[in-house]
């Protein structure tokens, strides 16, 4: 018997998460049955859809485009703003669940992962699949794709075949029948730059990039080809990665302007503190650390950090400190991108009560918890620091954690 790996990736994840909470709560609608969309701020007009329905697909709605456009093909669109919250409380308790069949579930994005058994056969793996697809259905209202097979790049193929709600095997005698005839880019890590270089060596499937002569390949692209050259061929010799504690949490962001002035450099301090001391309070941890690093307009870097008296989770004490930092350090050289993080992070179990600790701080911390289940039942920006009432600035930064999901990385 050897490992059966399967990769789970949840159909339209912002989207159906979205869906199966507000049905949770007692919303009417189902958004998956209108045109409906999750995007990005429609009034910055950056705005992009991040996920779209079915219906909204009809009226060749794109993932990725921008929701004027996606507006001007459905004047009746629904525009929901994303809910980082809840995709991140969605995605840990899939986890959670995967993990009474197994130990070993591996985060691979937000929406998708791996998990190993080292107990079954295929067949067995198959009705199994469909076990847990449904069961997922069943118990948090919303479908996954389920892709089975001896590794994880012959998983996640799978997973991809046809969606949704499938469950598709893709084991090394099925490599020749079911991922060779696809074109070519339909290979995990061959993105539309490498698809163009293949095809112009009349490579256009798969089975042509397995055909292909190794030594071309890998003169072309190098490090990039042979890892692809050995995806074509089903092999993939990546292990499976145990999930670390997390060290640090952290967010940065590249500035649309330069920043001049401290009054907007703090407002953005905050809005990255924002994302950051929640997630470190979604972690259950707490931090002595907090750091501050600027990058100029000349690409001149500084990075500074000071360590506290005691363990924190709380917002306004983390800005507070970061901005106190800034002050010292920052050389008032315009501004082009910020960071903030925290680290010596600790359980937040272990925490006792810190003489350190005035009532202000507690007040505060008692304040954060209020606002994280305000943001996580109306959404990220349902309330918003007064700072940001009239400005242009965005009152969160720093988006979903990628970084907690190790397989972001695009290597398997
Ligand atoms: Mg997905």
């Amino acid at each position: 018997m050897s490992n059966i790996i399967m990769h789970i990736d949840v159909n339209s994840a912002f989207l159906s998460w979205t869906a199966a909470y507000e049905k949770q709560i007692g919303i009417e609608r189902d958004i998956r049955q209108v045109p409906a969309v999750i995007g990005g701020n429609e009034e910055n007009r950056h705005g992009i859809v991040l996920a779209k329905s079915m219906p909204a697909k009809k009226f060749n709605i794109q993932t990725g485009e921008s929701l004027m456009e996606a507006r001007q093909k459905c004047p009746n669109l629904l525009v929901i703003p994303p809910n980082y919250r809840l995709y991140v409380r969605a995605s840990k308790a899939l986890r959670e669940y995967l993990n009474t069949f197994t130990p070993d579930v591996e985060a691979f994005s937000i929406d998708e992962c791996f998990i190993k058994f080292t107990d079954l056969n295929k067949s067995q793996s198959l009705k199994l699949a469909h076990k847990i697809k449904e069961n997922v259905h069943e118990y948090f209202g919303y479908t996954v794709n389920i892709g089975i097979s001896t590794n994880k790049l012959l998983a996640k193929m799978a997973g991809d075949f046809e969606k949704p709600d499938k469950c598709h095997t893709c084991f090394p005698e099925e490599i020749k029948d079911k991922m060779w005839p696809l074109p070519v880019e339909d290979l995990f890590m061959v993105g539309r730059r490498t698809k163009s270089k293949l095809n112009k060596l009349g490579i256009y499937t798969i089975r042509d990039l397995a055909n292909a002569d190794h030594k071309l390949i890998s003169a072309l692209l190098k490090s990039h080809g042979r890892l692809i050259y050995a995806y074509a061929n089903g092999l993939d010799a990546s292990t499976f990665k145990s999930p670390s504690p997390i060290k640090s949490v952290g967010n940065s962001s590249t500035l649309k302007f330069d920043v001049e002035d401290y009054e907007t450099a703090h407002a953005i301090i905050l809005s990255l503190v924002e994302m950051t001391s929640w997630r470190l309070r979604e972690a259950k941890m707490m931090c002595k650390v907090v750091s501050i690093s600027i990058k100029d307009k000349d690409f001149g870097y500084i990075s500074r950090q000071y360590k506290l008296p005691y363990f924190t989770d709380c917002t306004k004490d983390i800005y507070i400190n970061i901005c106190r930092i800034f002050d010292k350090h920052w050389d008032k050289r315009p501004i082009r991108q910020l960071g903030v993080s925290v680290s010596d992070l600790e359980e937040a179990k272990f925490q006792q009560m810190s003489i350190f600790k005035d009532r202000n701080t507690l007040n505060n911390e008692k304040l954060d918890k209020v606002i994280d289940s305000i943001r996580e039942k109306y959404g990220d920006t349902a309330i918003v620091r007064g700072v940001f009432a009239n400005s242009e600035l965005s009152p969160l930064l720093g988006g979903y954690p990628d970084d907690e999901y190790i397989g972001m990385s695009s290597i398997l």
